[in-house]
């Protein structure tokens, strides 16, 4: 049974307090699906649109790492991406954005994420119809042109909420990077995209991987991650954090540096970190201005690779899936998600993950 209506967390401007609101349920149409949200995990960009960093409808529905149950299901949908059969009550996750249909970027450019049109769960205004279409609240619409995969029952919501984003994402940016059986991989950042980031790369065969982080904390934990050295980057001359890297990475400097703190400030030194050929690749500089001031004849000399990555194509979806499933028995994803709120606290949620009292906040409606 389909609720008349359900509560979703709305925030009415950047900064304002989230307010609990009823908007009516329906029936899902052809080809949607519509879900009991059991969990949803805030991710760094739902704080940069509540801030107003990045240009977001309000009143906004936020949470785009979501995990929840089918609650309906829409005519001429009846599998998941991989052809599992769906059925109401099974668990799930979706890709984080849809597309308004084939297109160039899609079809041609096999760049689904950048179709012109394409929408992202956790970003629409909730005066949008179908209203629930973000993690803050009971339930979601899941809309035609999304890519569902069924969960595992024995994976915890924990697991399972940022696969959709972080994990995902990584999966595209590592993939990107091309990683190579003992290859060194540098990884500037040691937040959950870092820390899934140091465990992909050990599963594509990287042999040493080196973390970069400010926080001492970060560095403590990255090491039951994949990360066998981290590093603080905090009082020290990039050019000597360079060195002493590169000093790390024999003969001649890093395979692969990533970038995923969000700083364009640690570019030219990342950079500097890479071996001749070596490749570089952007994942968190996500904000506009991100300027930078870098020595283009550097990248000529040692022949770079300079590359960002934004989001992820279907099949780094499957493969994020695939991967915390295979590698849970090694590294504690769940541990990542280190406070638990429910609905009516979305506003702390999001004040204690703004200020990194907590890793990864998660709302269970
Ligand atoms: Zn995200």
């Amino acid at each position: 049974m389909i609720p008349p209506s359900a509560r979703v967390a709305v925030y009415d401007a950047p900064n304002a307090p989230f307010e609990l609101r009823e908007y009516p349920l329906r029936p899902p149409s052809d080809g949607e699906v519509l879900v009991r949200n059991t969990m949803s995990t805030i991710c760094r960009s739902d704080i940069h649109s509540w801030q107003g960093h990045r240009p977001n409808p309000c009143p906004g529905v936020l949470g785009h790492e979501i995990v929840g149950r089918i609650a309906a299901l829409g005519a001429g949908i009846d599998q998941d991406m991989r052809g599992a059969p769906l059925a109401v009550g099974d668990r799930i996750t979706w890709s984080e954005y849809f597309i308004p249909g084939p297109n160039y970027c899609s079809e041609v450019l096999d760049l689904p994420q950048k179709s012109p049109g394409a929408d992202k769960y956790g970003h629409m205004a909730a005066a949008t119809p179908p209203h629930h279409h973000g993690g803050f609240g009971e339930y979601c619409y899941i809309l035609p042109q999304s890519w569902i995969l069924r969960l595992p029952e024995d994976l915890s919501d924990a697991e399972a909420a940022p696969i959709n984003c972080g994990v995902a994402t990584m999966i595209a940016v590592t993939e990107a990077a091309e990683i190579r059986i003992g290859q060194t991989v540098v990884i500037q950042g040691l937040g959950l995209l870092g820390l899934y980031g140091a465990a992909i790369a050990k599963a594509r065969g990287a042999g040493l991987v080196i973390g970069v982080d400010g926080v001492a904390e970060r560095r403590e934990r990255s090491a039951r991650f994949g990360v066998d050295l981290a590093l603080d980057p905090t009082n020290v001359e990039p050019a000597e954090l360079a060195n002493r890297i590169a000093a790390r990475c024999q003969p001649l400097g890093a395979d692969v540096v990533v970038e995923v703190c969000g700083d364009p400030g640690v570019i030219t030194s990342g950079i500097a970190m890479l071996r001749v050929g070596g490749r570089y690749l952007l994942g968190g500089v996500v904000n506009p201005g991100a300027m930078v001031t870098l020595d283009a004849n550097q990248l000529l000399r040692k022949m770079l690779t300079l590359r960002g990555v934004h989001n992820y194509h279907p099949r780094h979806l499957v493969e994020a899936l695939d991967f915390v499933v295979a590698q849970r028995w090694r590294y504690p994803f769940s541990e990542l998600v280190d406070g638990i709120y429910p609905l009516e606290r979305v506003g702390a949620a999001m004040a204690d993950a703004a200020a990194r009292r907590v890793l990864r906040a998660a709302i269970v409606p």
